[in-house]
């Protein structure tokens, strides 16, 4: 059947043939190939009815008894998690496991069971009114109200007899299979537990997809009921082929042991990217923290091509301070000191929701109000960001860039450019990843000093096609031919125009080996990339020269779809199969 996924790359099989035989095929989003155990992501946890009542037959004393008794099971077992863990995850997991069998928590639910209700409404009202009171508190305090949120979820599921929600315990590394992941979960993933991931849903440029490329794990997304397998099964993960084989046979335990092979043979980035004739083309990393900014300096980052700050703040309900900023970002610096960090300015919205600035109930959260937009609705929020990167910047050696993001329009950048200003920092430049902004990039350059195309956003407007859904993958993928003219016309606003000021490619574009050479053949400047990207991307750059590069660029625009584009330019490129990539 001819699907949307079928303009897929060639080892991009199509979401809709999903689960021929005992092998699911979906999208292959970080490349590896490995073997390993299925551990299912339990579904989230239902709230329970409105005003759920006591069943008939229970009484109170033996409900509240059941709560008691859920509770203590859910401290023990956190308890027990925490003894195993190390660093910040063991002290989430202590303050998490008293916070569980918390004796004010645990008394105002029984309260409301004496007063009728079921035991999961109880705790799951209790824990409402526990977590609105520590967040009126504020700071410290206000913190936890998440981990009673994150308690009564486990708490439910306890009394339900399910499995708790969130990444899922085991004492023995395993693969991760649900149907998809929120950007909370995958910030208490242990890359030394979890060795691959697969979704059901989940588009290439998804959340998902971003986060286990930075974690350098094997990842498959939309490979549809794939969430269907149960806990134990053994499957082989190929996360460049994007399929998922139950059951593995002798081919591709063969194939799992050439890739660690492989994966130890690629060269250490040795960091200055550079074209086979010496072009030199700056590598930077996508970065979300101080931590990430560590690990990407030690794999030879010549810098950070994008700081996403609302990553720094996720799991927060209020806006952060000026001080919790201003320590934020100066981690980021001070692993870069004389090199470039360009801060992105909060981007809520979409995939990326922050109750302190984002309308959780729009009905488009995509085309809402998103990125730089907060401004019209919550004005004074990016001021206040300017001034903390403005004092993060005091007494460090980084060179701070700053940018904005969903930029459309040239009025956009201006005000930006001028708030930047106001801010005294120095070095103002904008998102590209509205069709918009593309368009008018020339313009936009009159008002800022560099842009840095976003095409991970960009795809997605420029084929109308939501990015976190599977089904549009074959849409949304940046070798699409219209993508590739904007990035073109995005070049050309900068050089035709004589403004000849930087663009760079921060988004997942960047990462892939034979697509990082049709950019730098399109004219961008700087490519930044999750730091596991670093060395794949320099070895193929440095096979070809500027003028080779753009005779692939050439070829990319001139092929009459996505999936054509890709093969023509890694028909060029053998380092690829010797790379195994
Ligand atoms: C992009 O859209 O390409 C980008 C880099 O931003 P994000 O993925 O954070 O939306
Ligand atoms: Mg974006």
């Amino acid at each position: 059947m001819q699907t949307l996924s079928d303009s897929a790359g060639a080892d991009q099989a199509p979401a809709d043939e999903a689960e021929t035989g005992r092998t699911f095929a979906g999208v292959g989003v970080s490349p590896g190939r490995i073997i390993g155990s299925v551990l299912l992501m339990p579904k989230a946890v239902r709230e329970p009815a409105v005003g759920e009542l006591l069943a008939a037959g229970t009484s109170a004393g033996d409900a509240s008894a059941a709560l008691r008794t859920a509770a203590k099971a859910v401290q023990a077992n956190l308890t027990a998690r925490s003894a195993s863990a190390v660093g910040a995850g063991r002290e989430v997991l202590e303050a998490t496991a008293l916070m569980a069998n918390d004796p004010m928590l645990v008394k105002a639910a029984v309260k409301l069971i004496t007063n009728g209700a079921s035991a999961e409404r109880a705790i799951w009202d209790a824990a409402a009114s526990v977590a609105e009171m520590l967040h009126n508190l504020g700071g410290y305090m206000a913190e936890r109200a998440t981990d009673v949120l994150d308690v009564r979820g486990r708490i439910v599921a306890e009394l339900r007899g399910v499995p708790a929600p969130g990444i899922p315990f085991s004492e023995t590394p395993f693969i991760l299979v649900g149907e998809d992941l929120a950007p909370a979960d995958t910030a208490t993933l242990d890359p030394a537990k979890v060795m691959a991931l697969v979704t059901a849903s989940g588009g290439p440029q998804s959340h998902t997809a971003i986060i286990a490329r930075a974690l350098g794990l094997p990842a498959v997304v939309a490979a549809v009921g794939v969430d269907g397998l149960t806990d134990g099964t053994l499957v082989f993960v190929d996360g460049a082929a994007g399929t998922i084989v139950v059951d593995p046979g002798a081919d591709e335990v063969a194939l799992a042991k050439s890739w660690e092979t492989t994966t130890a043979a690629l060269a250490v980035f040795d960091g200055t990217g550079r074209l086979k004739d010496g072009h030199l083309v700056p590598l930077l990393s996508n970065v979300g923290g101080a931590k990430d900014a560590v690990k990407a300096a030690a794999a030879g980052a010549q810098g950070v091509g994008l700081l996403r700050t609302e990553f720094c703040f996720l799991e927060r309900d209020t806006e952060p301070t000026i001080a919790e900023q201003v320590e934020a970002y100066r981690g980021v610096f001070d692993a870069f000191p004389g090199k470039k960090v360009v801060v992105r300015t909060l981007d809520a919205g979409a995939d990326k929701p922050l109750p302190f600035l984002t309308d959780a109930s729009e009905p488009n959260p995509a085309l809402g109000v998103r990125g730089y937009r907060t401004d019209f609705t919550s004005p004074g929020v990016l001021e206040r960001q300017l001034q903390a990167i403005a004092q993060a910047v005091e007494g460090t050696k980084a060179q701070v860039w700053v940018m904005a993001p969903m930029i459309s329009t040239a009025e956009e950048a201006e005000h930006f450019a001028s708030l930047c200003a106001t801010a005294g920092l120095t070095t103002p430049g904008v998102m590209v990843e509205v069709p918009s902004a593309a368009l008018t990039s020339a313009s936009i350059l009159e008002h800022v000093d560099f842009v840095s195309l976003g095409t991970n956003d960009l795809t997605q407007y420029a084929m109308a096609a939501d990015r976190q859904l599977g089904q549009l993958a074959g849409l949304n993928t940046p070798w699409q031919p219209a993508v590739l003219q904007l990035i073109r016309l995005t070049v050309a606003g900068s050089v035709d125009e004589g403004h000849d000021k930087p663009v760079g490619v921060c988004g997942e574009a960047a990462a892939d080996p034979a697509l990082a050479v049709v950019l730098v053949g399109l004219g961008v400047a700087t490519l930044s990339m999750t730091a596991r990207a670093l060395s794949a991307v320099a070895a193929v750059l440095a096979s070809v020269t500027l003028v080779e590069a753009e005779q692939l660029a050439k070829l990319a625009l001139s092929a009459h779809s996505a999936a054509d584009a890709r093969r023509l330019v890694r028909e060029k490129l053998p380092i690829l199969i010797s790379l195994g990539l």
